[in-house]
């Protein structure tokens, strides 16, 4: 959470109300699009052309990282998404078909655009207040995916008259998911966790990580666990005491099972209440006592690969003396680095200047042209073109995006 006060800075009441002019006016621009961009827009994307200059963002409290997803993978779907939006529209679709509107914009000849009108919509999230006092992107991205997911649910759920869900051809590009694995020490058994977790924004670990592979292997590096109940372990000890047939039996199913979605404690207690009510019992045993604590290793690792990474670089952190401070460590970023199989891009950034009270976001995005020879294909592909240096209103191409301060990084693949 990086507060970004650049806005205020300009202070006098002179300068906020020449804004408040100026505001006007690149609205009053966009409305007289704004009929022929919307009936367009459901069209679809096919017609946008990613390799113009960006336009810029009046600031409106971080909404700079907006230019930084505006890229082919995310329009795609968001694209996909909006054309399935249709009658009685709830927040989270009014949301994502004003984000659309956004794309359309910042891909269009438009020099500057105004993205209030999304704040405004997004001001009626009950969270929002947070974010406001905050000022922060990464809170904004969050965010704004949280209505995407909404939406992309209220989209895809079951349809009664079809008996059937409704299915999108493309998924949230950001979206992946971890899953979690433990094995025991001892008898070196290993299971899965049920739970799948499902992120849009990787952390990247100032401490423990420079680049975006240490960024990833932090992430699935295996730790060492004490005093952890192996569900194997003690079913195995459960297997010595209760040995009528019939109990084996109920053993046996639990052991070959790999993956729970109850504690171990909770499934011991559940076996042993099984085991006793089996006639010839001899066994009362306490599920506390059945419960072997051994040290596990647990590693965290990603189950299903985002085709376009977030990095969430934590410039934050709480010191003894000085509070609050901001890190100012540099990141080393590839312009490529390969994962399962595919070659990621670097295509955009969003670096926080200043200090941990105040400062200013600056984006850096690369755009993007589309490979003739897949323009006719389902699956397009898209050549790196220029980078350009976005702070607030103003964008200037640039050869190298400043990537020392990163605080948003964005990767795609295609
Ligand atoms: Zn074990």
């Amino acid at each position: 959470m990086i507060k970004n006060k650049g806005y205020w800075v300009y202070g006098s009441a002179l300068v906020l109300a020449l804004l408040g002019t100026f505001k006007y006016t690149m609205k009053s621009k966009q409305q007289k699009l704004t009929g022929q961009v919307e009936f367009s827009l459901l069209q679809s994307s096919n017609t946008l052309d990613y390799n113009k200059k960006p336009a810029g963002i009046v600031n409106n409290g971080n909404t700079c990282f907006l230019n930084s997803v505006s890229q082919p993978n995310f329009i795609e779907y968001l694209f996909e998404l909006v054309q399935h939006i249709n009658g009685q529209t709830t927040l989270a679709q009014q949301i994502c078909l004003e984000l659309a509107k956004i794309m359309k914009y910042l891909n269009s000849d438009l020099e500057v655009i105004n993205a209030s009108d999304l704040i405004d919509l997004l001001s009626e999230d009950a969270d929002y207040s947070f974010f406001y006092e905050q000022q922060d992107s990464h809170e904004l991205f969050n965010m704004l995916m949280k209505h995407i997911e909404e939406a992309n649910n209220q989209i895809n759920s079951f349809d009664l008259a079809m008996l059937r869900s409704k299915q999108m051809k493309s998924k949230n590009p950001f979206l992946h998911h971890t899953k979690v694995q433990i094995r025991c020490n001892t008898c070196n058994y290993s299971f899965n966790s049920l739970k799948v977790e499902s992120n849009y924004a990787f952390h990247f670990n100032l401490n423990h990580a420079r680049t975006v592979q240490e960024a990833i292997d932090y992430i699935q590096k295996p730790e060492t666990i004490t005093e952890y109940i192996c569900l194997y372990c003690s079913l195995q000890f459960l297997r010595k005491k209760y040995t009528l047939a019939e109990q084996q039996k109920i053993i046996d199913s639990y052991l070959s099972a790999n993956n729970y979605d109850e504690d171990s404690f909770t499934i011991l207690k559940k076996v042993i209440e099984q085991l006793n009510t089996i006639q010839g019992n001899q066994v009362q045993l306490d599920p506390q006592k059945a419960c072997l604590k051994r040290t596990v290793t647990r590693q965290t690792y990603i189950a299903k690969y985002p085709k376009t990474f977030c990095f969430f670089v934590n410039r934050l952190i709480v010191h003894p003396y000085h509070g609050l401070i901001k890190l100012d460590d540099p990141v080393y970023l590839d312009s490529n680095f390969p994962v399962a199989d595919k070659e990621f891009t670097l295509s955009a950034l969003v670096c926080h200047l200043g200090n941990s009270k105040s400062g200013h976001y600056v984006a850096f995005k690369r755009t993007f042209a589309q490979d003739l020879e897949s323009s006719m294909s389902l699956n397009k592909t898209y050549k790196k073109c220029e980078w350009y240096a976005i702070s607030d209103v103003k964008v200037a191409a640039t050869k190298q995006p400043q990537q020392g301060e990163a605080y948003l990084i964005f990767y795609d693949t295609y």
